[in-house]
């Protein structure tokens, strides 16, 4: 994987797809990448820390518009083409459920007051779907940018972002933070990205270019829709009332020491929010033996005390340190 920025390449895999289904060429091409995460896992929905980089793989739209007011939307994932009024306001259910997370961004550019217009697009990409690389904010990302184009209009990296989470949140059944969309739309060739998820603010840190980031597939599947993410957002949200705050960003780990409860959901995101930190004074002093002892912290943490690990993806770590790697962790 190497960390990229979301660049325009000349024929996109989608343009072919869309001729072929649409019978006409397309007029706009977009394109955005996945990403993955170098540390700051599960604390994005609590106002934290996070360093992630855009990849090298990507979701890519092409689309034309049209007259009538509606989109229809094809995917090379298979199935019919998804026709959906400009108007809709339910999510859309059964086997077109894909077609929420590009058209909840339609749908949230509208009623952001934006001059949206309907058109037809195809989708395409060689990002792996549904493993953690984040394939379903490339896609809503990827429809922003059709958005935009054909209103002509282009908004910050960070409004745009925050239209694509409102999508997943509200069409797609996700309530995700804002990580993997700011960094997708914000992402630069070469670098991570510091986010701090409560102001948005965004810091470029350059990796060492002889640096490789690889990404190891478990095989083993999970899904944001059974509830398991759900239920570590609702942990969190139950120790940050508990202890009267507005999010764990506020907690220090002497105060959560010194409370009676062992909150361990809490411990992880306050650990894991300093372990960003360091992390990202490592990389700027070029200090790589930390940076494989703050990954290794940071997977036990995720392991142990917020439960997201499996057997497999503890294997999987334990080989890659075996290997002599810089630093492994899961992800995702
Ligand atoms: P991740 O974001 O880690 O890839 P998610 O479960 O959040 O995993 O999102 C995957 C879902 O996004 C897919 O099941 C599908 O509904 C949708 N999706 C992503 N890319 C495409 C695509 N190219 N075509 C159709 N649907 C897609
Ligand atoms: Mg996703």
């Amino acid at each position: 994987m190497r960390p990229i920025n979301s660049k325009p390449t000349s024929r996109f895999l989608s343009d072919k797809n869309f001729e072929s289904v649409f019978g006409n060429p397309p007029t706009i091409a977009t394109r955005a990448p996945g990403r993955i995460n170098l540390i700051g896992e599960h604390v994005d929905y609590q106002d934290g820390l996070v360093l992630p980089a855009a990849i090298d793989r990507y979701i890519c739209g092409s689309a034309r518009a049209i007259s009538g007011p509606e989109v229809r939307l094809w995917s090379s994932l298979g199935g019919d083409t998804v026709v959906v009024p400009l108007d809709q306001t339910a999510p859309l259910i059964g086997r077109n459920r894909w077609a929420n997370y590009v058209f909840g961004v339609v749908a949230k550019y509208r009623d952001a007051g934006h001059p949206v217009v309907g058109f037809e697009a195809a989708f395409d990409g060689n990002l792996p779907l549904g493993v953690g690389l984040s394939s379903s904010a490339a896609l809503e990302s990827a429809t922003a940018l059709i958005v935009e184009a054909l209103a002509g209009i282009t908004l910050a990296p960070t409004d745009r972002a925050l239209l694509c989470q409102a999508a997943e949140h509200d069409w797609a059944g996700v309530p995700c933070g804002i990580m993997d969309q700011l960094v997708i739309n914000a992402g630069i060739d070469g670098h991570a990205l510091k986010i701090d998820c409560r102001s948005l603010e965004i810091q470029p840190a350059p990796l060492p270019p002889n640096l490789a980031i690889v990404v190891a597939d478990s095989k083993v599947h999970h899904s944001l829709a059974d509830g398991e993410y759900a239920k570590r957002k609702a942990d969190c949200e139950n120790a940050t009332h508990a202890l009267g705050l507005a999010s764990l960003r506020d907690l220090d780990i002497d105060r959560l020491r010194a409370s009676r409860q062992v909150f361990r959901r809490a411990r992880h995101v306050v650990t894991e929010i300093s372990r960003v930190k360091n992390f990202s004074a490592a990389l700027d002093a070029g200090n790589i033996s930390t940076l494989a002892a703050l990954m290794a912290a940071s997977h036990d943490s995720l392991r142990a005390d917020y439960e997201v690990s499996c057997k497999e993806l503890d294997a999987l770590v334990e080989i890659a340190v075996e290997l002599g790697t810089h630093g492994s962790r899961m992800m995702g």
